[in-house]
This record gives structure tokens, C-alpha cells and sequence, in this order.
């Protein structure tokens, strides 16, 4: 029994929008950034990429981690993506899931959200694996 949460208001949406936006092209200057290596960070110009990784000494194991933050950062720019779609399609803040809208505070806090909060725990858990049914 969760009385339904305020809409989003035309300023919020905007607001959001350009946070998606912006997010949208930090990503991509990231990724492109992972997938030319880690060689020319003076590319990408983010003061907040890890300074050159010499003193990892271990090759095969900042290629995983690279990798895995790669991987990490294009679920994302596909979440931000869809939101921007969606945005476009006016739909934006309804899950993709179930319909319902999003929580403006979940929003809020990840603009690129794409599901509800139980739809999004639902998903997790499948993504965990299957239940371990006791036949
Ligand atoms: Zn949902």
C-alpha cells in the first residue's frame, strides 16, 4: 500500500534528460578510452582515470579489471540509452518491466534507471542465477 509518488514535473524531466545526456557522453569518451588501452589516458582527459598503471606490475590481471570496467560501463551507456529513448518516446520514468511509474527519488538518484525498484530486485535475482528449487 504505497500511496503513488508525485510525477515528475516538466523541470525535473529536463533536468534529467541533460543529466542522461551528459552521462551519455561520459561514457562513451570512457569506453573509447578502455578500448584503445590504457596507453593514452591523455585522450580522455578525465582527471579522474588512475594514473598510468606501471606499478600494477600484473598485466593479465589489469586486463580483467579493464575489461570487467568496460563491460561495467556499456550496461550502463545501454541503460542511459534506452532512458534517452525513452525520454524521446515519452515514456520516460515508467518501468520497462511492469509499467508502473519509477520512483521520482529513484530517478532522481540514477536517471538512467529502467525499472521500478521490485522489477529491478527481480531482475537481479535472476541475473544471480536460477533458484535453487528443492525438487
Ligand atoms: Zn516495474
Amino acid at each position: 500500500m504505497t500511496p503513488s509518488p508525485a510525477p515528475l514535473t516538466a523541470a525535473e524531466r529536463r533536468d534529467l534528460q541533460a543529466l542522461l545526456v551528459e552521462r551519455q557522453r561520459h561514457l562513451r569518451g570512457e569506453i573509447k578510452a578502455h578500448l584503445r588501452g590504457t596507453g593514452d589516458s591523455g585522450v580522455v582527459g578525465l582527471s579522474s582515470v588512475p594514473a598510468e598503471t606501471d606499478d600494477w606490475g600484473v598485466g593479465d590481471e589489469l586486463a580483467a579489471r579493464d575489461i570487467a570496467e568496460a563491460k561495467q560501463l556499456l550496461s550502463e551507456l545501454a541503460d542511459v540509452e534506452a532512458a534517452l529513448a525513452r525520454s524521446a518516446a515519452g515514456t520516460y520514468g515508467e518501468c520497462v518491466d511492469c509499467g508502473e511509474p519509477i520512483a521520482p527519488a529513484r530517478l532522481r538518484a540514477y536517471p538512467a534507471a529502467t525499472r521500478c525498484i521490485a522489477c529491478q530486485g527481480a531482475l537481479e535475482k535472476r541475473e544471480a542465477g536460477p533458484p535453487l528449487t528443492a525438487v
